[in-house]
């Protein structure tokens, strides 16, 4: 069975679903089958709120500050059990919450969504990935026609919603995207993290 909680590099994470409206060339699901001291992170089939409930009753959670929703697929992609499992860490824990995601969730529901994650997450890290909306479009390879302004428009949003809003990008791009990148998340007023490859 698939780990529902895993750890890496002293933070803990949440695998609620494998599911994706991306295929991002550089995903490191199609390198590995874990990462961290998950053993795989491949659900046989995406796990129920009451599995991903239990995962939770038997973690010990001491020494940790923040829950990160980020495993082996979207965690938008699973919004009710998301929605779910959040507020019951807010309600059993005293964790700080963050969610990893690609920032489509707008799109992928056909609605705006932030209401709903600000009840119960306080910060939000969305992937930029890329300076334009061509070199997005092929590197993560969205379902969506619109995806990468779809996604500012998320950022933007969350961050006037939620405590703390960032885009990201890894220090492997070229410095002059790096630049671009850094011009963008100042014209939608959210601060951009330079995260470093690893
Ligand atoms: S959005 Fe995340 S999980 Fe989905 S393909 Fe891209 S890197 Fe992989």
């Amino acid at each position: 069975m698939a780990d529902i909680i895993y750890t890496y590099k002293n933070q803990v994470y949440a695998n609620i679903t494998n599911k994706c409206d991306c295929a991002c060339t550089f995903c490191v699901r199609s390198l590995k089958d874990a990462v961290g001291e998950a053993t795989t992170l491949w659900h046989e089939k995406d796990p129920s709120l009451e599995e991903i409930k239990a995962a939770i009753d038997a973690f010990d959670f001491t020494g940790y500050e923040e829950f990160v929703f980020c495993g082996y697929g979207e965690p938008t992609c699973a919004l009710e059990n998301l929605l779910a499992s959040a507020k019951y860490i807010k309600e059993n824990h005293d964790l700080k919450i963050r969610l990893n995601t690609n920032g489509l969730g707008n799109l992928y529901h056909k609605r705006n969504i932030i209401p709903e994650l600000a009840t119960v997450i306080d910060s939000v890290s969305i992937s930029l990935n890329a300076p334009d909306a061509e070199s997005y479009q092929k590197v993560t390879r969205p379902q969506f026609e619109n995806a990468y302004e779809a996604m500012l428009d998320f950022a933007e949003e969350c961050n006037h919603t939620l405590s703390h809003t960032q885009l990201s990008i890894v220090d492997v791009l070229p410095a002059e995207d790096i630049k671009k990148c850094q011009e963008i998340a100042d014209s939608r007023g959210v601060y951009l993290k330079v995260r470093k490859y690893s």
